[in-house]
């Protein structure tokens, strides 16, 4: 039976979250957004709160909490901004989480456990300047020379690129399988900042997320020792589609976050601006956007938590996950609008934070499978075209 009632330790996490997002983030993120700046701390902090490791394993220097408590921190750190969620997404949901259960044993202690612990900073990076949603159109090249790869290309669009110490970079091992498309010709390695011949930078024309850091990086003649490789040779895509499967969770439960955001803005707007005599919530057609809103995040939430369910109970969750990111991500846009338009002129200025909140919903309906990958998938599911093929490795289910 699904069971999607929280816990006692949930509703912990959530009120610690609320008290931390209102106290030592939200007086400051204006600023921060306006000034185009990441504040570094705020990864101490969240280190401290055991949110790097959240549902990681107390062994590799985890939290131990369950998936829905990744949800639930994601959901509460999009409330206050987006920026604190990607670094969820990236650090645990695509980084830790694929090192977890596709590491080796050494990978995980040099690796994984400062990751969780927060000492060290992780991403992902698998888009490039000519490929994004087709993943099978990369050009980075790994070629092995003895104990080492050689490791030349050029990553974009990278959350965390100028902040990161560890890289999961997907490349092509086989370059045969590379002119046929063939998938199976790629992997993934873990690759260090400090490598001879990596070098990053930060994307200065992003309009969104500003309180973030995005950027790309060069791989040039980067030896990365054999024991950097994640997983067999030739499973870097699924292993890159695996990682995108829990990065896809942590979106769609932060973009609940922001619907939400989004909802308590415009109610409160709603009800303090008059217009004709009356607060502009009396009249119907506000009413009609709060509601769209009210029920956009009620429908998101269940989604995301049915998938949160689905990974706690080792249930295959790859068509619930895609469900739930389309759903809530083209929702948060469609609330974020919304709550722009229910503040008038006001929603136009960033004295509000509705404005923010649409120019960051944005970049989530198109990064970890854009709205037209997962409207892809969701037909094909339906039309008997895709159906989910066994994995070597496999999420395991949470065991408390
Ligand atoms: C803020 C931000 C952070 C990001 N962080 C990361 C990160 O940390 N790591 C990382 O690897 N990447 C990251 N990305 C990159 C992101 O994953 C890609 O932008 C995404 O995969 C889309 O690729 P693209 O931008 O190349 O668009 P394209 O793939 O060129 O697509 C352009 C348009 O065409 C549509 N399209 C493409 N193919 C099809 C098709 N077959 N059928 C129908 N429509 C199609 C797309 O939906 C889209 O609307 C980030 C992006 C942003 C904006």
């Amino acid at each position: 039976m699904i069971d999607l009632e929280l816990g006692s330790e949930h509703e912990a996490l959530v009120e610690t979250l609320r008290d931390w997002g209102a106290k030592e983030v939200a007086p400051k993120v204006h600023d921060l957004d306006r000034a185009h700046r990441f504040e570094p701390d705020f990864i101490r902090q969240m280190a401290e709160l055991q949110l790097l490791g959240i549902c990681l394993p107390e062994e590799y220097g985890g939290a131990g909490m369950d998936y829905v408590s990744l949800g639930l921190a994601c959901e509460e750190l999009e409330y206050v901004d987006t920026h604190l969620r990607v670094i969820m997404s990236v650090h645990v949901g695509l980084n830790s989480m694929t090192l977890w259960c596709w590491g080796s044993e050494e990978q995980k202690q040099s690796y994984l456990a400062p990751q969780a612990r927060g000492d060290r900073i992780a991403t992902y990076g698998l888009t490039e300047p000519n490929a994004g949603s087709d993943a099978v159109g990369i050009q980075t090249t790994a070629v092995r020379r003895g104990d080492r790869y050689v490791l030349n290309g050029e990553k974009t669009w990278i959350s965390l690129a100028d902040v990161a110490d560890h890289f999961l970079v997907i490349a092509w091992t086989d370059q045969e399988k590379k002119k046929k498309r063939d998938h199976s010709g790629m992997s993934a390695f873990i690759v260090e900042r400090g490598f001879k011949g990596f070098s990053s930078y930060s994307l200065t024309e992003k309009w969104g997320i500003l309180a973030g850091n995005t950027g790309g990086f060069s791989l040039q003649d980067v030896e990365v020792p054999v024991e950097n490789r994640v997983g067999e040779e030739g499973e870097g895509f699924r292993i890159a589609m695996f990682a995108l499967e829990n990065g896809r969770y942590t979106v769609a439960a932060g973009a609940t976050g922001l619907i939400r955001a989004c909802r308590d803005a415009s109610v409160r707007y709603a009800q303090g601006r008059e217009t004709f005599g009356v607060p502009i919530g009396q009249h119907q057609l506000v009413k009609e956007m709060i509601a769209q809103m009210v029920s956009d995040y009620e429908a998101s939430r269940l989604l995301w938590l049915q998938a949160g369910w689905m990974k706690n109970t080792g249930r295959r969750n790859t068509r619930e996950t895609s469900l739930a990111k389309w759903f809530a991500t083209v929702a948060s846009e469609r609330a974020a609008a919304d709550a722009v338009q229910v503040h008038g002129a006001n929603g136009y200025s960033d004295e509000y934070p509705v404005g923010r909140y649409y120019r960051n919903c944005k970049a989530a309906v198109i990064y970890e499978g854009s709205r037209e990958v997962h409207k892809l998938m969701q037909a094909d599911y339906a039309l008997g075209y895709r159906r989910d093929k066994p994995r070597r490795v496999e999420l395991p289910a949470y065991r408390g």
